[in-house]
């Protein structure tokens, strides 16, 4: 495919300055409609003496107070809404833990969503030639209609294999109707790709050349997984079924970053605890402005999604911003001794010193008044056996002193037998009291 093709590319390739032109009007407007509309907002606002008067650039943002989802989930069901239920054509909801949320789309709504996921999947590579197989929820959630607008107005030919049909059912669809695409969540596309042999069904008899895949956080493990298992190319995908559903952000041919809709929402990083802006390249939580929809606007919604951004040109020709891929979230984070680590960190030190299995289980209590953590660590086959204490001790140290190195925390490392971590119920084991 050639890797120019953009979907918009008026929008797609501003220059900076001429999109943060355009942010900040659609913004100053989003702000406005927010304060006179929404009683949230202007309660927030007022509390925050924020003067939108004096909101005239992209960076005077970090004045204005953020949005959580208990915010959402207190407004439920309407009262995040900006414009009566008379303009709101479509309703979807997160259902998901407990905490509901509902979102409302205006018809300009819809349109602007459409745009966005007929983008990202413009980038990610889908032509009017391909026949998309969308497997995905189609009901309450937003991700299939999401992803089946878009595709459809690239003028792909779309099924909507919404699940729960059968993985069998999914697989006869994929050979028979000759799908070129998939939309899928990550864990269902291997569970997909692990039934194939069982139906005695072989990824060359089908047609399957790419996969687009969202909706939960999967490593590079995986993509090379998919890629081998289905014979595609799998391409990520952000959204959020809380400001949007799909269609915020996606990977180009150069699987550099995910691009996002920039001339839709605002996206600043800051740092979860101190709650401050972080420079571009620097990790910590994103945070999300809508900036063109009328329904249901959010202002700095906090998504508790940890990842960076960058701002330089893409090789591609767009000139949005890409985020890294998601690789944890806020609520992982472990408060240990006055710093705070993730435990995707004590598996990429495991990973490297490449002497243990990465399965481990970490255990927090307190001692004296004092934290202890412990960090239970599966042997592998290159693991020193029990009868070489000597050597086995010294691995101990040496994960012990990896850990305190990156992570400024003081670990007990122990071993456990093989296969008897990579299954247990939970990977922290917090017994500290309250
Ligand atoms: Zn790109």
């Amino acid at each position: 495919m050639d890797p120019t093709v953009l979907y918009s590319p008026a929008v797609e390739s501003l220059s900076r300055e001429e999109l943060e032109q355009l942010q900040i009007e659609r913004l100053q407007s989003t702000l406005n409609r927010v304060y006179r509309n929404v009683a949230f907002y202007r309660a927030a606002f007022d509390a925050n003496r924020v003067n939108l008067e004096t909101i005239r650039e992209v960076r005077a943002l970090a004045d204005l107070p953020f949005t959580t989802k208990d915010d959402l989930h207190r407004s439920y069901p309407y009262d995040m809404f900006a414009l009566p239920l008379r303009d709101i054509v479509r309703i979807h909801s997160s259902l998901a833990a407990g905490k509901p949320v509902v979102v409302g789309y205006t018809r300009n709504d819809l349109r602007n969503w459409t745009e966005c996921t007929a983008r990202l999947l413009v980038a990610a590579g889908i032509t009017e030639h391909d026949v998309v197989q969308i497997a995905l929820d189609y009901s309450l959630s937003s991700g299939g209609l999401g992803f089946h607008q878009g595709a459809e107005q690239i003028g792909a030919s779309v099924i909507p294999a919404a699940q729960p049909a059968s993985v069998e059912k999914q697989i006869a669809i994929m050979r028979d109707f000759k799908t070129t695409a998939l939309i899928a969540s990550p864990s269902h596309a291997l569970g997909l790709a692990a039934a194939l042999a069982e139906v005695h069904v072989h990824p060359e008899q089908l047609h399957l050349r790419l996969g687009i895949f969202g909706s939960e956080r999967w490593s590079e493990q995986t993509r090379a997984s998919l890629e081998s298992q289905l014979h595609l190319v799998a391409m990520d995908t952000y959204g959020l079924a809380d400001i949007l559903g799909p269609g915020v952000a996606g990977e180009c041919p150069q699987r550099c970053g995910l691009h996002v809709n920039e001339d839709h929402f605002i996206v600043e990083v800051i740092d979860p605890r101190t709650l401050q802006p972080l420079a571009a390249g620097q990790e910590g939580e994103l945070v999300f402005t809508t900036i063109t929809k009328e329904g249901f606007p959010l202002v700095r919604y906090r998504t508790g999604d940890i990842a960076s951004v960058d701002f330089s040109p893409c090789a591609c020709g767009r000139t949005t911003a890409r985020l890294s891929r998601i690789a944890r979230r806020c609520d992982d984070l472990i408060q240990f001794g006055g710093v705070g680590f993730f435990p995707g960190q004590i598996e990429q030190i495991l990973t490297e010193i490449g002497r243990t299995s990465p399965h481990f289980q970490i255990l927090l209590d307190r001692a004296g008044g004092v934290d202890t953590l412990e960090i239970k660590v599966e042997v592998s086959d290159l693991t020193p056996s029990l009868d070489e204490p000597r050597l086995l001790g010294a691995l101990r140290t040496q994960i012990a002193e990896r850990i305190k190195a990156a992570l400024d925390v003081e670990a007990k490392v122990n071993f456990a037998e093989p296969k008897s971590l990579r299954a247990a119920a939970e990977k922290v084991v917090d017994k500290r009291p309250e």
